[in-house]
């Protein structure tokens, strides 16, 4: 009895001794709020920074909004009421955070801007994302390149524009991107837009979805393309939106021998979006290696909490309406069906089967 007694107070005082050593290396709780789950990426994204995040020491609580604002916001005000150090944010809308933001600033947490810049706040501490106009640029010069390959005897290209989210500010700077190298050829002539629809209040894609996207290229289809002219090129700033258009091109008879696919670009490197690439269907993506933009992130934040010096790009081009938000930009890559092998498989972004 005595000696059940004595291993009993030894397992239970080795008990307290781990766990008073597991709450010793605990550094606090990081709150990280993803958009959705309804686009690969940011599960991926959600996945790197927490587990980069907790080889730090912290404790993570992640979690998905499904696109939802009201949901967003809740887990937010959630977050801070258990008290974390910081929140990092891919927002669904940006500019409606500033109430539970100034709750964060009120608690001392600190408030890192992940991928989408937060809007109208000065309570926003630093962004980590990638060179977003860099991306427009990328994906206006693969198009053009595109039509000249599959199109070269053909003038003027008839392109169609597609925008991204309206209350995503990235949507702005890939389109703006995107623009500074095909505008000048609209000006010329070079590229015509049959349908007339630019500027982001006409092409902007509410939420990225894809559905959305389809509708309104079935829409332009039957309203400008009955005669016989065909779609060259369409701009396409997300592979969820690229693979929406690619069915309402389908849908009226492109992809066969008469009627080649048109150059579409997109964004992400998705699986699904990379199958199309190597089928012919989507011309190219943009490859984000968002493993790289956990692991500045988990710096970042690790920095801000243990006062040390966060690493900082970029003091110049990220301005919310209420300050310039100190950034860090990744370089995004150029995907097509010629380097999608060493870029995106050859990283070990996407496994060579999932593509099969
Ligand atoms: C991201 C893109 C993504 C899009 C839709 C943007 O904010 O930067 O990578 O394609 O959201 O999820």
């Amino acid at each position: 009895m005595k000696a059940l007694k004595l291993l009993m107070t030894a397992v239970t005082v080795g008990a307290i001794a781990l766990s008073g050593q597991a709450f010793a290396q605990d550094k606090g709780a990081v709150g990280i709020a993803m958009p959705t789950q309804s686009s690969l990426r940011w599960i991926s994204d959600g996945n790197e920074l927490k587990a980069a995040l907790e080889a730090k020491g912290y404790s993570v609580d992640l979690q998905y909004a499904e696109d939802d604002i009201p949901n967003q916001l809740a887990q937010l005000e959630n977050m801070v009421t258990k008290g974390v150090k910081a929140l990092v944010i891919a927002s669904i809308d940006g500019t409606t955070l500033s109430a539970v933001l100034q709750q964060a600033a009120d608690a001392g947490i600190k408030v890192i801007a992940y991928d989408r810049l937060i809007r109208d706040s000065a309570n926003v501490d630093y962004y980590t994302t990638f060179d977003n106009f860099q991306v427009g640029v990328l994906q206006a010069n693969s198009l053009v390149k595109g039509l000249k390959e599959r199109f070269p005897d053909v003038k003027p290209w008839n392109v169609e524009l597609f925008g991204g989210s309206p209350d995503d500010n990235n949507a702005f700077f890939f389109y703006d991107g995107a623009l500074s190298v095909l505008q000048p050829m609209i000006d010329s002539g070079d590229i015509v837009i049959k349908s007339g629809q630019q500027g982001m209040d006409q092409v902007g894609t509410l939420r990225w979805d894809g559905a959305v996207a389809q509708a309104r290229m079935d829409n332009i289809l039957s309203a400008n393309y009955s005669d016989g002219s065909v779609v060259h090129g369409v701009l396409a700033p997300y592979d969820g939106l690229s693979r929406g258009i690619i069915s309402s091109l389908r849908g009226v008879g492109y992809g066969s021998a008469e009627q080649p696919w048109p150059i579409v670009t997109g964004q992400d490197a998705e699986t699904p979006s990379v199958k199309a690439i190597i089928a012919g269907e989507q011309y190219s993506t943009v490859f984000k290696d968002t493993r790289e933009l956990a692991k500045v992130t988990a710096n970042l934040v690790d920095a801000a909490l243990s006062g040390g010096t966060p690493e900082i790009n970029d003091t110049e081009t990220y301005n919310n309406g209420v300050k310039v938000v100190p950034s860090y930009l990744l370089t995004p890559y150029d995907v097509d069906v010629t380097n999608y092998e060493e870029l995106v498989v050859g990283s070990g972004y996407i496994k060579a089967e999932d593509l099969k």
